[in-house]
């Protein structure tokens, strides 16, 4: 109901403000959290910009906290803040803060309310989790959020196009050097809520994944949806083993914009060559190329942008365009 999503986002909020507040003037937060953030180049600005914060190496300094203040423990647990074991068992059932030792990302939705977090280890650890996130809750539906689209909305309207990238530190970091049209997909394969969302300030999405296999496997895997939803998009890989927070980072914002200028390619182009470079000389492989490519282009809904991108393919794949047209026309034949 609209009252208990009202006491969720009312929790959530002093949740962000408990984790600002134990970053920046416990000692604890100061010396790990504030650090780490330093360590990895973020300044004051940036850190209240996107609200960073930091839950202590504790069982349940925010729960208690919280429940002093007289929040109840079943709004805590349903804004996914707090947990509860054996619930039925025991009467004293333990509460504990579902985020310890970690950094602390709010999530926010669009109109800047906080939704949700994301919270990351400090340091490397095999039994952990890099990233651990809120569950599903009344208000935090992952698949129709991009996180640091409250701080984007505007860049991205204003400068037509929004860059999509995977992680937290990307946007924050592309944000600090300058470049201010920038979500994340965190994570998840792209869905087409989020798609529609962006779709909401521009119809163009240029897709900035890691410079690793996971990463291209990542954004063939969301073009087609894109394609599907009629927007226009294009892609910019990165050397192997860079990140868009590495990269910017390593290069400067000025550099990373002229980089993504030249370097990002349309969807044809992009699609062609990652999968050409794996159907290698089999020809078998190459025709079965070819088939994607059609698959992709049939998807896109406006009929003179899919006329050009015939176009395109048959002159990259040196192929007369009746024969993609025709297969084309096939597949619509044989789902019929
Ligand atoms: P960092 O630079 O802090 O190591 P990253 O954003 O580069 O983080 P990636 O490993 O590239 O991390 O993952 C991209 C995104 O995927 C993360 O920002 C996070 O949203 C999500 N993610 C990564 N690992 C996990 C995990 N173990 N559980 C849940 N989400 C994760
Ligand atoms: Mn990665
Ligand atoms: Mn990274
Ligand atoms: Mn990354």
């Amino acid at each position: 109901s609209q009252n208990e999503r009202e006491s969720l986002y009312i929790a959530l909020d002093y949740a962000k403000k408990f984790y600002q507040e134990q970053l920046l003037q416990s000692d604890e937060g100061q010396s790990i959290g504030l650090s780490y953030f330093q360590e990895r180049g973020f300044n004051r600005q940036t850190i209240q910009q996107f609200e960073l914060g930091y839950a202590l190496e504790s069982w349940d300094a925010f729960t208690k906290n919280a429940l002093q203040q007289k929040f109840r423990i079943e709004v805590l647990e349903k804004a996914g803040l707090s947990i509860r074991r054996d619930l039925d068992s025991r009467p004293d059932a333990r509460v504990f803060d579902r985020f310890r030792a970690r950094v602390i990302f709010p999530i926010h939705n669009v109109s800047g309310k906080v939704i949700a977090f994301g919270a990351r280890i400090l340091k490397a650890d095999k039994n952990q989790p890099k990233y651990l996130n809120s569950p599903e809750t009344e208000v935090y539906h992952k698949s129709n959020v991009l996180y640091g689209i409250y701080q984007a909305k505007n860049a991205i309207r204003n400068e037509d196009v929004a860059y999509l990238v995977e992680g937290y530190t990307d946007v924050i970091s592309l944000h600090q050097s300058g470049i201010t049209n920038v979500v994340a997909s965190s994570g998840t394969a792209l869905t087409v809520e989020q798609i529609r969302l962006i779709g909401r300030f521009s119809q163009n999405i240029t897709v900035l994944y890691d410079g690793d296999a996971a990463g291209i496997k990542a954004s063939l895997r969301g073009l087609d949806l894109i394609l599907e939803e009629g927007l226009n998009v294009k892609l910019c890989t990165f050397p192997e083993g860079e990140d868009p927070d590495s990269y910017v980072r390593k290069i400067g914002g000025e550099a990373f914009r002229q980089y993504i200028k030249t370097q990002a390619v349309d969807f044809i182009r992009f699609k062609a060559e990652v999968l050409l470079q794996d159907a290698g000389n089999d020809p078998f492989r190459k025709a079965g190329v070819i088939k994607e490519m059609v698959e992709s282009i049939s998807k896109i809904p406006d009929a003179i942008t899919r006329q050009v991108f015939f176009q395109q393919t048959a002159r990259l794949m040196d192929l007369p365009e009746e024969t993609l047209v025709a297969e084309a026309n096939k597949r619509v034949r044989e789902r019929i």
